[in-house]
């Protein structure tokens, strides 16, 4: 039953999905009205970019391939000169949340259209979110000019992303619908998205674990981070973000890594604010208990499961927690530095989380 107001306010977005759908490139190209496209990618994605180089012919002026995790300033200044050089009037993004990224950073600038062929499951080409790390600091901001105007979703690019990349890619899209189920500004439509998400990825991402080429399990899960991306693209982040953005801009640690350990705690934090929203988020995975739930798909697919595990160490946990109060997203259940501090340590040391409120400031069961 709809008891409450909200406001539906959907991106723009033009989504070409499919097994062999890179082959719609050119098309899709051509009708953005771009004659000379920068295409960018990683170093390690080259030979990819080099063949959507190839698909687009006269309409490729060059190809960027130094993209890196967080868009450095220095390389996001580098690739708009290029973009700049070779008067490009149009961006190709091929790769991570990394690559379309720095297709933002340049679009941020210069206004120039980006198409996204994602190649994981991170979901930025669904967002107007951008960042860029000057100095040490990543700063984020949203903004309507950077989300691609078309994004390509061929999952046969995903087949050769590493078993443990996608695991953790995937429970990084999955704490995307996670957190949009109890967003401030969420709403049902932003719901019924989450939970589907949650459920392609959820059986989808453990058939990749056993069987990586599986196009219908690769489908399953790039269709689940298209809807996890979306999301979050449309409503705000909570806690669970709030962890992984301390923990990532302190420590260094990585990203789509540090979302896998920290989610079913988090959730276990918040379950006691948000009980029907979590046994919609467990019904999604299969299980009885969401954070438990999450817990166990994170153990089958052979993630890191603690903090401890990423490098943490145990002292650091009382300043992550001071950190993240300071300037806390909005979040379901009350944030107390005894509650964070408790969530952190059970993270940390791998424990089964307990989704009650007493459990919150004590340790769990030690898995
Ligand atoms: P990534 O883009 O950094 O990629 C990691 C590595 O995997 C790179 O070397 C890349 O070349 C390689 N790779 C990517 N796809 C591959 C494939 N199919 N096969 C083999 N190798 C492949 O990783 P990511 O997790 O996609 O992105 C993380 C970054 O994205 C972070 O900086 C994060 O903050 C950002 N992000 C932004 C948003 C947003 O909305 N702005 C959303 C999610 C993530």
């Amino acid at each position: 039953m709809l008891h409450r107001t909200f406001i539906y306010s959907p991106l723009p977005a033009r989504v070409i999905f499919g097994p062999g759908s890179l082959a719609e490139l050119p098309t899709e190209f051509a009708q953005l009205g771009i004659g000379a496209a920068l295409v960018l990618c990683t170093p390690e994605q080259v030979a990819l970019a080099e063949s959507v180089a190839a698909l687009l012919g006269k309409r490729c002026a060059g190809v960027f391939a130094k993209a890196a995790m967080h868009v450095p300033i220095e390389v996001a200044r580098a690739a708009r000169e290029q973009a700049r050089a070779v008067g490009a009037n149009g961006i190709v993004a091929i790769g991570g949340g990394s690559t379309i990224g720095l297709g933002k950073a340049i679009a941020l600038e210069s206004d120039l259209p980006i198409l996204a062929i994602p190649t994981t499951y991170a979901g930025s080409e669904m967002t107007p979110i951008y960042g860029i790390t000057a100095a040490g600091e990543k700063k984020t901001g949203r903004d309507i000019r950077v989300l691609p105007r078309t994004v390509i979703y061929d999952p046969s690019l995903t087949t050769s992303l590493p078993r443990g990349m996608s695991a953790t890619s995937g429970l990084n899209a999955i704490a995307h619908c996670v957190e949009a189920l109890y967003a401030d500004n969420g709403n049902p439509i932003t719901s019924l998205m989450a939970e589907n998400g949650i459920r392609a990825l959820a059986e989808g991402l453990p058939e990749v674990m056993t069987q990586p080429d599986n196009i219908d399990a690769r489908s399953q899960c790039l269709y689940g981070a298209w809807l996890g991306g979306s999301v979050l693209g449309a409503t705000s982040v909570a806690l669970h973000h709030k962890l992984c953005h301390t923990l990532g801009g302190m420590l260094h640690l990585p990203h789509a890594e540090t979302h896998a350990v920290v989610l079913p705690h988090a959730v276990a934090y918040n379950a006691v604010a948000v009980p029907e929203i979590m046994k919609k988020v467990a019904r999604a995975i299969g299980a009885g208990d969401a954070a438990q739930g999450l817990f166990e798909l994170s153990r089958r697919l052979g993630v890191p499961m603690s903090l401890r595990e990423l490098g943490v160490a145990y002292q650091d946990l009382d300043r992550v927690a001071d950190a993240a109060l300071q300037a806390p997203y909005p979040n379901p259940r009350e944030l107390s530095h005894e509650g964070i501090r408790a969530l952190l340590e059970n993270a940390w040391s791998g424990r089964v989380p307990v989704s009650n409120s007493a459990s919150q400031g004590k340790a769990g069961t030690e898995r």
